[in-house]
């Protein structure tokens, strides 16, 4: 029924865990912070959009996991979690940026 042709996909949208962008799911990287740790039954995994996932690449992937972890991904509800994973980034990046 013309579904395959639609771009307003709500089922098949993910949201960023580093810009908070909606993006569609096909058009977004798995971000699975945790490897093969969990079962992937009811497992949720996190998305990156395009520009994010390159940036991603360009800095440490040791510090975005623990990131993650820290603003604990996943245990709260997805409001909560990208305020703190924004803030813990904010922090990182004025961490860096000073001597
Ligand atoms: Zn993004």
């Amino acid at each position: 029924m013309g579904r395959w042709n639609t771009t307003d996909a709500d089922d098949d949208s993910v949201v960023c865990i580093a810009c908070g962008d909606t993006v569609s799911r096909s058009a977004a990287r798995e971000y699975d912070k945790y490897g093969d740790r969990w079962n992937r039954d009811g497992k949720r995994f996190e998305y990156l959009c395009k520009p994010c996932d390159k940036e991603r690449c360009n800095h440490s992937r040791d510090g975005l996991e623990s990131l993650l972890v820290e603003a604990e991904a996943g245990k709260t509800d997805e409001k909560t979690f990208l305020r703190n994973f924004a803030e813990l980034v904010e922090e990182d990046a004025g961490a860096e940026s000073r001597p």
